[in-house]
């Protein structure tokens, strides 16, 4: 059982480097924002409650995020561990992820940060606003984003750095180069639960 989470900064190039990350340690991804935005595409009433928290670039409340969590490891896939994209957020999601894991008698493996310079970002962000067209991805909504991520998630890391559990990786470069440093990360990681 290998249970870890991706952490970053929005464009920190998370959902990327998770697939492959994922990938190395054959685990699947649970991607909260990637389950949001289906569930918008999709009109479901998931969906429709979310879309408007999306759209301003901020949280979904942790009720309505924490049951969709719940329900999504409760899945066969996720029997044998998993990689959490964008979750937990929130200290308060921290500790309902601590309940669902003591649970099902598992604990976290390790929690892997991206570090980003915050004007590598913005522009990172802007450029992919122009590709992909994601709601949240105008300049408005970007700088809220990143103030929404320093606010809440920020001090999540010293909450797992007290639990020695962060591994920080360094997220600047071209996206091969960072998998790369990912890969070694990863490398650790499978030497670790050896
Ligand atoms: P990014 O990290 O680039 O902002 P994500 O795809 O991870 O992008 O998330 C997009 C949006 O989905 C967030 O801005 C937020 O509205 C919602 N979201 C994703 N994960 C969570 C979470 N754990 N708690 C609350 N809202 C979330």
């Amino acid at each position: 059982m290998t249970i870890v989470i991706l952490m970053g900064p929005p464009g920190a190039g998370k959902g990327t480097q998770a697939k492959v990350l994922a990938d190395r340690l054959g685990l699947p991804t649970i991607s909260t924002g990637d389950i949001f935005r289906a569930n918008v595409a999709g009109r479901t009433t998931l969906g429709r409650e979310a879309q408007r928290y999306l759209d301003a670039g901020e949280y979904v409340p942790d009720e309505v995020t924490n049951a969709m969590v719940r329900e999504r490891l409760a899945a066969d896939d996720a029997r044998s561990g998993f990689l959490l994209d964008g979750y937990p957020r929130t200290l308060d999601q921290v500790a309902v992820l601590d309940g669902l894991l003591a649970e099902q008698d598992s604990q976290l493996d390790a929690v892997v940060v991206l570090e980003v310079d915050p004007d590598e970002l913005v522009q990172r962000l802007l450029h992919r606003a122009e590709l992909e067209h994601r709601s949240d991805d105008t300049e408005e909504v970007i700088r809220r984003r990143l103030q929404v991520y320093a606010e809440q998630t920020l001090p999540l890391i010293e909450v797992y750095s007290e639990r020695g559990l962060v591994i920080p990786a360094e997220g600047a470069g071209e996206v091969p180069e960072v998998t790369q440093r990912i890969l070694q990360v990863a490398e650790a990681l499978l030497h670790r639960n050896r």
